[in-house]
């Protein structure tokens, strides 16, 4: 069916001054000043909405909703955080991993989130089909997914932070890996599932772990996901025990790859940029999980001009400590601007937050507002009091601090409705979810 999301207060696109037609899942039509469009069947009323391409998360890490603001973990920086984190960790099951993965997801599509990647990779005893789980997460709530099947090899057995109850051995990660791509990785245009691979860090992953996921996703032509470069304390370690810096243990192990995207991306040297930018690597950048953690700021403006796509993610809820992507992109211009200038605008956060994060993902049919592209649409009323006053609306959802979308449509579906995700009790998710998360506390 033909629906005209009509006259909209403003929307993030060139020449749609009068909306958007969208049709079988996809943008059809954009309609200009002045025009009508071809013949619809349907029309939605957006005169008070201001309308965005869905955005697009690229980093993540659902299960620590569990453990948020705990007092263990606050005010620390990543290393002691994840120290103190490991053990609560542990205790995670597979009922409170589900429950974890629909609350973050919901939190995400509420903050006008279409595409949510998310990097698992805590297997606790108990917890093997995490991937499976939130294939189900994902496919109930109707948004898009790009499941990372993280790992972790090192334990503290081998001198490294986890205990040995939640990681794997080589061999079973991988076959691991290879079962829920070929099960569950989802090809082309309108994907609503992909798989990722994804070892954690060089610091709980070890080399040889590097190398086979690099030539297993080259195997299956999936993509690339890992932290590099989050803290001085990661390099630290890079150039202790592995001899190198993390850019160039990337080279060692066959990660100089465009199926990359990585995490943070605080400390790269100018000549890594100038690597990572020509080798087409991309970079999702995490403003609230690094001013939190006190870790620093991405090489945003660098990154981009030699080339590197950047991305925008919320990071794990314990380090952020929500799941609100349009939140991060106000911080985003917030930390931007203090580490390089005024010229950091709303519409940079906009497209890292879109475009940038498409790119991240390996995806040309979602993050912009354009004939062809998905019809994944996040939509905002001005209608509260922090709004009240502003004259530009684009810049208003930004500036202003818009934080919940009225209306989400995702593959032309409406996925949230006044505000509220269809088919979801909010109130009986929070209560089940904090219920499990004390017991882990
Ligand atoms: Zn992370």
């Amino acid at each position: 069916m033909r629906l005209w999301i009509k006259d909209p207060l403003a929307c993030l696109a060139e020449n749609a001054e009068r909306g958007i037609v969208v049709d079988g899942g996809k943008i059809v039509q954009l309609v200009p000043r002045g025009n009508e469009p071809d013949a619809v069947a349907g029309v939605f009323d957006a005169s008070q909405h201001v309308v965005l391409p869905g955005l697009v998360n690229t980093h993540h890490h659902m299960y620590q909703s569990l453990t948020r603001a705990h007092p263990s973990a606050i005010n620390k920086e990543l290393f002691p955080w994840l120290t103190a984190l490991f053990p609560l960790w542990s205790k995670l099951t597979p009922e409170s991993h589900r429950l974890a993965t629909r609350l973050a997801l919901t939190e995400l599509l509420m903050s006008g989130c279409t595409t949510a990647a998310d990097h698992h990779y805590l297997f606790a005893r108990g917890c093997e089909n995490a991937i499976d789980i939130q294939v189900e997460e994902a496919k109930a709530l109707g948004v898009r997914m790009m499941i990372c099947r993280g790992s972790m090899d090192l334990s503290q057995k081998d001198g490294a932070m986890p205990p040995e109850s939640v990681v794997q051995d080589r061999d079973t990660i991988l076959s691991d890996c290879e079962r829920v791509v070929s099960r569950y990785h989802q090809r082309g245009e309108g994907a609503m599932i992909q798989i990722a691979l994804a070892p954690c860090t060089p610091f709980t992953a070890s080399k040889e772990l590097m190398i086979a996921t690099a030539k297993l996703a080259e195997k299956h032509d999936c993509r690339l996901h890992t932290h590099i470069s989050e803290t001085r304390d990661e390099t630290d370690y890079c150039l202790a025990h592995l001899g190198c810096r993390p850019v160039e243990y990337l080279e060692e192990t066959g990660w100089m790859t465009s199926r990359v995207w990585l995490a943070h991306g605080i400390f790269f040297n100018d000549e890594e940029v100038a690597q990572l930018g020509k080798h087409g690597l991309a970079v999702c950048h995490c403003p609230t999980s690094n001013m939190m953690l006190a870790s620093g700021q991405c090489r945003t403006r660098e990154l981009e001009q030699a080339g590197a796509a950047v991305g925008l993610g919320v990071d794990g809820s314990s380090s952020n400590d929500s799941s609100n992507l349009m939140e991060g992109v106000r911080h985003a211009v917030m930390i931007n601007r203090l580490t390089y200038d005024a010229t950091v605008t709303h519409l940079d956060a906009l497209r890292w937050a879109t475009q940038g994060s498409a790119r991240c993902l390996g995806r040309s049919d979602i993050g912009a507002i354009a004939p062809g592209k998905a019809a994944d649409l996040a939509l905002f009323r001005l209608d509260e009091l922090r709004f009240s006053g502003a004259a530009d609306p684009l810049a208003a959802v930004v500036l202003c601090g818009a934080h919940r979308a009225d209306r989400v449509m995702i593959a032309g579906e409406w996925r949230v409705i006044d505000g509220m995700p269809r088919g979801v009790d909010v109130e009986k998710l929070r209560y089940e979810h904090s219920a499990l998360a004390r017991k882990m506390h």
